[in-house]
């Protein structure tokens, strides 16, 4: 189905030895979607001004972005798809799939059950967990609704790091305690309690609440800025 078939003559991409930002890092999945669309249909370059139209980010960000990344592309010649897309693959692991649980299978687990991160290829949840009986055994979308019990026996059969948490405030570090004793190494915390965990633990709040106050703060007091 690819339109670049033939071999590119590209080199292999070496990944870069400093740190990137965060900010950068949180735009690499959207270039490399978008260029995963290029690629199928067999585009071999695209420009910095390409990218930024097909996804609203400014193409000066683009190009700081991509200098993080090292060598990419060429004046004048923008960049190679293929080689950029097994850049990113490389540096996002898109071929390595992290099974995810979710704990938590209420409004808010079920609405992420179904949607089940889509758009990546790199990511699963494997089950989710509810202490409600009437929920226990049951599925949503295919993906299994287990009891609590079950947790450290699914999280070894699958080899999960990663869980989300959408219980109630109440139940939030508890819950967290237990997910850390079975292993998980990163947690998506949609709760508002504000979690306590070993450091080896990371754990990123998503506060629906902030992220809207957030952006009509900016819209309120930086009207014509652009936003990194
Ligand atoms: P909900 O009451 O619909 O769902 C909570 C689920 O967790 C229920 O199925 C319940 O049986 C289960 N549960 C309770 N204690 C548990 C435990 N110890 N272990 C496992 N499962 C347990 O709540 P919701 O609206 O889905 O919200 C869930 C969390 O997400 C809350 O902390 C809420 O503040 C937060 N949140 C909700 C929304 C939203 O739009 N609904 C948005 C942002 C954040």
């Amino acid at each position: 189905m690819c339109g670049s078939s033939q071999k590119p003559e590209v080199p292999t991409p070496s990944m870069p030895e400093h740190k990137i930002p965060q900010v950068t890092a949180k735009r690499l999945p959207l270039y490399y979607r978008y260029l995963e669309k290029l690629h199928a249909i067999g585009k071999q370059r695209v420009s910095s001004s390409d990218l930024s139209d097909a996804l609203q980010i400014d193409p000066a960000t683009i190009r700081r972005d991509f200098s993080y990344l090292g060598e990419l592309g060429k004046k004048g010649y923008g960049y190679n798809v293929t080689y950029l897309l097994q850049f990113l693959r490389d540096f996002l692991k898109q071929d390595e799939v992290t099974n995810v649980v979710l704990v938590g299978v209420g409004n808010l687990g079920t609405a992420l059950l179904r949607y089940n991160f889509y758009r990546s290829h790199n990511t699963k949840i494997v089950a989710g967990f509810d202490l409600d009986p009437a929920k226990v055994g049951t599925d949503v979308d295919g993906i299994p609704v287990y009891a609590l019990e079950r947790l450290p026996e699914v999280i070894k059969l699958h080899n999960v790091e990663v869980a989300i948490l959408t219980v109630p405030l109440s139940a939030a570090q508890s819950t967290t305690d237990y997910l850390v004793d079975a292993g998980v190494r990163g947690i998506l915390n949609f709760t508002p309690a504000r979690l306590t965990a070993p450091s080896r633990v990371r754990i990123h709040n998503i506060d629906l609440t902030i992220e809207l106050q957030t952006l009509i703060y900016f819209l309120k007091n930086f009207p014509g800025e652009e936003s990194d």
